[in-house]
């Protein structure tokens, strides 16, 4: 009766409290939660329609100067064969994105701040703008940079930026992080990324050690604040050779099941709350169940994104156990999840940058 009642005043519009989102978060009953979704649906049919839009991922090196506890190829995994794509092999991959009518790629890996790499992404980007005569939207996801990177590769073409903010409580970021690793330099890293003119994606891990349905509200309420426009958020899964992994060990198939619920229940109170953003229905979902994003779409979120990596590379990127789609190729990938996406009612938004209304709106003013 109460969750009803919330759920019909989130439909009409109305401001919920931060106890009645901790209440949502909360829902355990089958038909509640299945209320739940629906009204995320509603709301994100409304604001931003069925289209789900594609961002084909490029996962381009896997060297990283930082050391995540929770994340499989931190610096101090010895068991991680190292690799980075040339430039070549990068744009050859965004090219294939852009004749596959996916709007948007994201160039993603582990951090470097070396001049050498930062220039070779500058170049990167500028090679695939010329060739795809800027049709071709240019994600970036490549961790904390300084503003004046962000800046030369803003200049250079880049458009949107992923960076998480992994959960807006201090003190759990200090925990799931060695002492160099600030909070405050992320979040200063996330007003850099707005003061360049990039379309901020920020998101957290849902299911870290420790955190609660109180946290878990506290970040949406961090999100709406930032006035961002893309949310990426996904459940935490453990990877084996990490500090966090070896403490909270793989999951059982019940730990599974509750993290993927965690998770798309988390989607849907974005989408009550933050309307007409774009969210991410993230790749870990899948890794918890393999029709994990088709069922983020259905609980609110408007964006995949399929995995464009060469394969022989795809097991090397491992972030965490269990990873999906590591041994497809990419026109695999793309082919599957168009039928899965049609499957569920909904279209895909083929050879549209699909940037989200909340963005029109926040730059019309
Ligand atoms: N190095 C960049 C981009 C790659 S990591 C960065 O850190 O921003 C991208 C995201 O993967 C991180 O933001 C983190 O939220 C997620 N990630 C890392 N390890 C994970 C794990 N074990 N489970 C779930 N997500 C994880
Ligand atoms: Fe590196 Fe990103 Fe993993 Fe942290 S989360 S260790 S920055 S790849």
């Amino acid at each position: 009766m109460r969750i009803s009642k919330i759920l019909e005043r989130a439909k009409a519009g109305e401001q919920l409290s931060t106890q009645e989102l901790v209440d949502l978060l909360s829902i355990t009953d089958k038909n509640e939660l299945q209320a739940l979704y629906d009204c995320a649906y509603a709301i994100k049919e409304r604001e931003v329609g069925t289209v789900a839009y594609f961002r084909g991922i490029i996962e381009c090196s896997n060297i990283c100067i930082k050391d995540c506890y929770y994340c499989g190829i931190r610096k101090s995994n010895r068991a991680v064969e190292r690799f980075e794509m040339d430039e070549d092999e990068i744009f050859k991959e965004a090219v294939w994105a852009y004749k596959a009518e996916y709007g948007s790629c994201v160039i993603q890996s582990g951090e470097r701040q070396d001049e050498e790499y930062i220039s070779m992404i500058e170049r990167v980007v500028k090679r695939i703008r010329e060739a795809t005569h800027g049709k071709l939207g240019i994600t970036l996801s490549l961790g904390e940079q300084s503003e004046a990177v962000y800046r030369r590769w803003r200049e250079a073409g880049a458009h949107r930026y992923l960076l998480r903010i992994e959960t807006s409580n201090p003190e759990l970021y200090a925990k799931f992080h060695p002492k160099d690793h600030l909070f405050e330099t992320r979040k200063e890293c996330l007003a850099a990324l707005r003061r360049t003119g990039y379309q901020v994606g920020t998101g957290v891990m849902m299911g870290l050690p420790g955190q609660t349905m109180e946290d878990l509200v506290e970040d949406l309420l961090f999100l709406k604040r930032m006035d961002v426009d893309m949310v990426g958020m996904g459940p935490y899964i453990p990877h084996s050779d990490t500090p966090m992994g070896q403490e909270v060990r793989p999951y059982t198939d019940e730990q599974k099941k509750h993290a993927l619920v965690l998770g798309l229940k988390m989607i849907a109170v974005t989408r009550i709350v933050l309307k007409d953003i774009n969210i991410a229905a993230a790749t870990a979902l899948q890794a918890l169940e393999y029709t994990g994003r088709e069922q983020g779409l259905l609980c609110g979120a408007n964006v995949i994104m399929p995995n464009v990596t060469e394969t022989d590379y795809r097991p090397k990127y491992k972030l965490y156990d269990d990873k999906p789609c590591t041994d497809e190729n990419s026109s695999l990938c793309r082919g599957c999840l168009s039928k899965r996406i049609k499957g569920i009612g909904e279209t895909v938004g083929f050879g549209e940058w699909g940037d989200a209304p909340h963005f029109y709106k926040r730059t019309a003013k």
